[in-house]
């Protein structure tokens, strides 16, 4: 893959289960939605394991263990071992192992998932800025986490100790709402401070390195709702990705979406892991996909015909990117969205 600009969603003769070996799954907004699987999700995923295709769980979440997260995917139906889980707690318990001595103390603010990670490349969590750490690490704590492991690793931080973070999503989507994720807790340490942590999860290069490490794809399929990390991060990491609507992105966003956020297939849900995907193709001034005809008019987005509704928006994403060139298209797709319902 080369880091050119994408000006439209590829096609695909094959379904893409078959065209690549592993498939890098983001788990929330794709694989399941407060705590219960998205729709389609659990059948798709098991025809497309039937069919020979890895599956890997990808999730910037450092809180649950690889183990938490499998069991909580068997039971949704969708039998996953450990080792199918990558998490950004691990990405960064790599990136702390290759810079501090082995069996160095490391001061945790987070949960089980990060001292698990830890164990697991030889260090040795602590929790106080007095237990002589050489390495701060940030990652997602939940609601219990005390105000006081903030101040543990302004002590230690002030102290001039590196300071790492496993992601810096500033929220948490749940049943009740929007909660502050990793992200925000990191602000907090940043403002107290002054400090900049190295950050592992993605959209950035240690996740992903993480992710093919531990899997062994060659030929990766990266899945996700998110542009700003999980298509950023199949870009940063020169694999292919393809963007589902189930989750945080709408059609709207992915119209808009900078060069380096645009995903390289488009589909509904994880049952487009199962098909083929169809050609985008310039047609007059404008581009084709299925039924439907975009263009890019003076200050907003033309479509005309019918057909599939993500047909359309495949040939939206053509006339949008390309009118946007590597920047964030400002033409106004709203009426033609209205029209494909999405
Ligand atoms: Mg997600």
């Amino acid at each position: 893959m080369s880091q050119t600009v994408r000006t439209r969603p590829e096609g695909s003769a094959r379904p893409l289960s078959e065209g690549y070996d592993t498939a890098l799954l983001d788990l929330d907004g794709v694989v399941y939605a407060g705590g219960s699987a998205i729709a389609h999700a659990v059948e798709s995923l098991g025809a497309a394991r039937a069919g020979g295709m890895h599956l890997a769980y990808v999730t910037n979440n450092a809180l649950r263990t690889p183990d938490a997260v499998a069991a909580h995917l068997t039971e949704l139906g969708i039998p996953a071992e450990a080792s199918d889980v990558i998490t950004s707690a691990q990405a960064v318990a790599r990136l702390i192992g290759e810079q501090v001595p082995a069996g160095a103390r490391v001061l945790v603010v987070g949960g089980e998932g990060l001292r698990v990670a830890l164990r697991e490349r030889g260090l040795v969590p602590v929790e106080s800025a007095d237990d002589d750490p050489v390495a701060v690490v940030q990652g997602y704590g939940g609601p219990e986490l005390p105000w006081g492991r903030f101040a543990e690793a302004c002590y230690a931080i002030a102290r001039g100790l590196p300071w790492f973070a496993s992601n810096t999503d500033l929220t948490i989507p749940g049943a009740r709402g929007i909660a502050p994720g990793n992200g925000a807790a990191v602000e907090v340490v940043r403002i107290a401070t002054g400090a900049e942590p190295e950050v592992a999860g993605k959209p950035l290069p240690p996740m992903h390195r993480e992710t093919i490490l531990r899997t062994g794809a060659e030929r990766p399929l990266v899945v996700g709702d998110r542009l700003d990390t999980d298509i950023e991060g199949a870009f940063n990491g020169e694999v292919d990705s393809l963007l589902v609507l189930t989750g945080v992105t709408d059609g709207a966003q992915l119209l808009a979406a900078p060069s380096h956020q645009r995903p390289t297939y488009v589909d509904a849900d994880l049952r487009g892991l199962l098909t083929g995907q169809p050609d985008v193709a310039a047609a007059g001034d404008g581009f084709r996909c299925g039924g439907w005809t975009a263009t890019a008019g003076k200050d907003r987005l033309e479509l005309e015909g019918d057909g599939e509704a993500l047909d359309g928006l495949r040939a939206l994403c053509a006339a949008a990117w390309t009118a946007a060139g590597e920047g964030s298209c400002e033409l106004d797709g709203a009426k033609a969205l209205a029209r494909l319902g999405l």
